[in-house]
């Protein structure tokens, strides 16, 4: 097995196990996305259960589609340019011409079906059809929230390349799920998003500073905790990022219902009904 096939494999168990930023995560993420709702969304406020419990299916179909896979993540920095201007070519075309689309593929599609989700939700509105909706804002939810997991944005995504394996559920599942308790969102305004597939790549450049951050905190952590991975160790780790992780998650979430929002307003402001919010699952 040559050494690309082999790293693809890994990845490919790993993100068939772990759920991106774990189960937990996403579940906040998506629904505490209706706090941010403004007046004209208060009627999709109901949305948030449903939102939460189809968080991670984007991860479930990773078993039946063999190309879901590279959708939850981007080795932004597999990328020259990215190294050198911080910025990649944006459009999906573009990009396959400049670096070659099995090189775009292999890097993983994150931000492009991101965009792809936002224009199905814009469909959805437009076409009132309430009830895919919600499902498909419950899937834009999820890669939003894969965009701001500092780990999804880098190619040393399990800390294997810096001696950190492991760092990838260590930090997503473990901890989180430690201290999820803690983690409480600040609301605030949301405003239309004009240019939406550039809006995903600003916060993947800037989400991508946090992974330095991430494994230095985690090298502290092991060191600290006598090159154990203990509770000394969590304690530390979260001291160091949970800072981060919660703006992290916090703006996941915001990012969430400004597109939801957008999208309806995109879609012509369809006049939302009363219950269609509802549970029916
Ligand atoms: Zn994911």
């Amino acid at each position: 097995m040559n050494s690309s096939i082999f790293r693809y494999s890994i990845l490919f168990v790993l993100l068939l196990t772990l759920g991106s930023w774990g189960e937990k995560a996403h579940r906040k993420i998506n629904s505490s996305c209706v706090d941010y709702f403004p007046k004209e969304l208060s009627r999709l406020k109901v949305w948030a259960p449903v939102l939460a419990d189809h968080s991670s299916d984007a991860d479930f179909r990773k078993k039946d589609d063999k190309n879901e896979f590279v959708r939850h993540f981007i080795d932004i920095d597999n990328y020259a340019d990215f190294a050198n201007t911080h910025i990649i070519a944006e459009d999906f075309k573009i990009a396959c011409t400049q670096y070659g689309k099995g090189n775009v593929i292999k890097n993983g599609t994150l931000p492009w079906v991101t965009d792809s989700t936002y224009k199905e939700l814009v469909q959805d509105f437009k076409s009132e059809n309430w009830e895919q909706a919600k499902l498909t804002a419950a899937d834009l939810g999820h890669y939003v929230g894969d965009g701001f997991m500092p780990l999804h944005i880098t190619v040393n995504y399990n800390g294997q390349l810096s001696h950190q394996t492991g760092i990838h559920r260590r930090y997503e599942e473990t901890m989180i799920d430690k201290y999820i308790d803690e983690i409480s969102f600040k609301t605030s305004g949301i405003k239309k998003v004009t240019n939406v597939k550039s809006y995903i790549f600003r916060y993947i450049y800037d989400n991508y500073s946090y992974t330095g951050l991430l494994l230095q905190a985690d090298s502290r952590a092991y060191e600290k905790a006598g090159k154990e991975f203990n509770e000394t160790y969590y304690e530390s780790l979260w001291k160091e990022t949970g800072l981060f992780t919660t703006r992290l998650l916090q703006e996941s979430s915001r990012t969430l219902a400004s597109f939801i929002y957008s999208a309806w307003l995109e879609a012509g402001k369809p006049e939302i009904p009363e219950s269609k919010g509802e549970i029916s699952r």
